[in-house]
């Protein structure tokens, strides 16, 4: 079978030939599924040629055009013509435009307000910094270049420097700002390192920012340290989005670094942070995981472990309920019962789970001494519909950063590099990044559902 696609001008005036896209063939025979409609190789063809004409069509129809003066308001005449080579999501077009003087003043002008030395159609920018954000530049470049016909500027290096354009327009973008007010914002400020491909230097650290409102809204940011990205002002910025007013009580949180705490406070957040729930969490379960593996083979580690693993628990429980400011008490409870774990046999990690648990305590212990001036009665907080810290139940660090950008250990980053690709990926996780892409993550309506087991 047959056909030929044609382009047909609707218009009823100034209706332009019809044009004459391709020709498909298909086989008639269905016993194999494989000859059932368009194959991907004729798919990007027709989009390709589709393109090619519609642009060719739409270049033709705009010639006729011819500017005023914008400053004398005179005739302009023809210059010259500019070929203009546009990659876009359906394969590289070529533009004819013109260039015209002023017969007054002299003065060029010209019909479009495309930006100068432009290569690229916004939404083939957006779609190629959106896959970026989610996966490695070469394989970004390798998926669109499967799908669709982008023959033009599919290389990594060029994914990689419209990318980082797309991120330095994000961070220079105004605010967007929040047409409700919120009664409540709770801010979560983090910190990660990424490794570094500059000399001397192994890794860089990544400030993160989590907002949220108690009826969902959520935004997330961040910042490479020392780079023209200024953190204090994505806070500012991000709380005005979700419609910060001077009657929004904020609270906010943090992994208690000290560096973190200053950052808050030159961004004007005065309230005394709280050590985030997470975080605490986080080493107590390292805790946890260690106790639950200990060796059961003598009746006596039998006994003993069911001890340890409700001391640990018991741990948790006292912190949660804001009447521990370390693991002393812990630690010495456990150490009456350690002994009979001397000699332990090393798991396929190298480490004895009774090692691991000691260190693990001792973590958790160093932890929250040096933080005990930022420790809550989190229960209370929780029964009170209060927040406890970030609702992102992984950590915003690790979806913003460390998924896309220390996983694999042989990836080093620039530090603007990893600074504007991290604004990428906050834009599409905030849904902000163009439009039609959606957000990544839901907004969460109940505040914290997984810690209702914790108290
Ligand atoms: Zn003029």
């Amino acid at each position: 079978m047959g056909w030929v696609l044609q382009l047909v001008d609707t218009r009823t005036e100034n209706r332009a030939p019809s044009v004459d896209v391709m020709e498909i063939s298909r086989p008639n025979d269905l016993r194999d599924i494989a000859s059932l409609g368009l194959t991907l190789p004729e798919a990007k063809q027709l989009l390709a040629r589709v393109q090619q004409a519609v642009v060719a069509a739409q270049a033709r129809d705009y010639a006729g055009l011819r500017p005023e003066c914008a400053a004398c308001g005179g005739r302009c005449h023809v210059k010259d013509w500019r070929p203009h080579q546009i990659a876009t999501l359906f394969g590289g077009v070529t533009v004819r435009l013109r260039r015209f003087l002023c017969s007054g003043c002299g003065r060029s002008e010209t019909t479009t307000s495309w930006p100068s030395h432009c290569r690229s159609t916004p939404e083939l920018d957006q779609l190629q910094a959106h896959l970026s954000a989610l996966m490695p530049y070469r394989v970004a470049a390798g998926v669109l270049e499967h799908l669709l016909p982008v023959e033009a500027g599919t290389s990594p290096e060029t994914l990689r420097g419209r990318t980082l354009n797309v991120g330095e327009h994000l961070r220079n973008a105004a605010p967007i700002t929040s047409t409700a007010a919120a009664p409540a914002i709770a801010l979560s400020l983090d910190s990660t390192f990424i490794r570094s491909c500059h000399d001397g230097e192994r890794h860089q650290e990544v400030r993160i920012g989590n907002v949220e409102t108690l009826n969902g809204g959520r935004q997330v940011f961040g910042a490479v340290a020392r780079t023209e990205t200024d953190i204090t002002v994505l806070i500012r910025r991000n709380l005005e989005t979700l419609g910060r007013t001077s009657n929004t009580e904020l609270t906010a949180f943090t992994d208690g670094c000290p560096g973190l705490r200053s950052i808050l406070t030159d961004a004007g957040v005065t309230s005394l942070p709280i050590l985030d729930w997470f975080h605490i969490a986080m080493r107590l379960q390292h805790a946890k995981q260690a106790a639950e593996v200990l060796s059961t083979d003598e009746p006596g580690r039998v006994q003993a472990k069911t001890v340890i693993v409700a001391e640990v628990e018991r741990l948790r429980w006292r912190i949660w309920n804001g009447k521990a400011k370390g693991a002393r008490l812990t630690i010495e409870r456990i150490r009456k019962v350690m002994h009979v774990f001397k000699g332990e046999r090393r798991r396929r990690t190298g480490t004895a789970p009774s090692r691991k648990l000691w260190h693990a305590l001792h973590a958790v212990d160093a932890y929250l001494s040096s933080q005990s001036a930022w420790l809550v009665n989190y229960a209370e907080r929780h029964r009170a519909g209060l927040r406890v810290g970030t609702s992102v139940t992984e950590g915003t660090a690790n979806f913003l950063v460390n998924r896309r950008m220390a996983k694999s250990q042989q990836m080093r980053w620039s530090r603007r590099g990893a600074d504007l690709l991290l604004q990428v990926r906050a834009a599409v996780y905030n849904g902000t990044l163009g439009s039609g892409f959606g957000k990544l993550f839901e907004p969460m309506s109940r505040p914290h559902p997984t810690l209702a087991e914790a108290a």
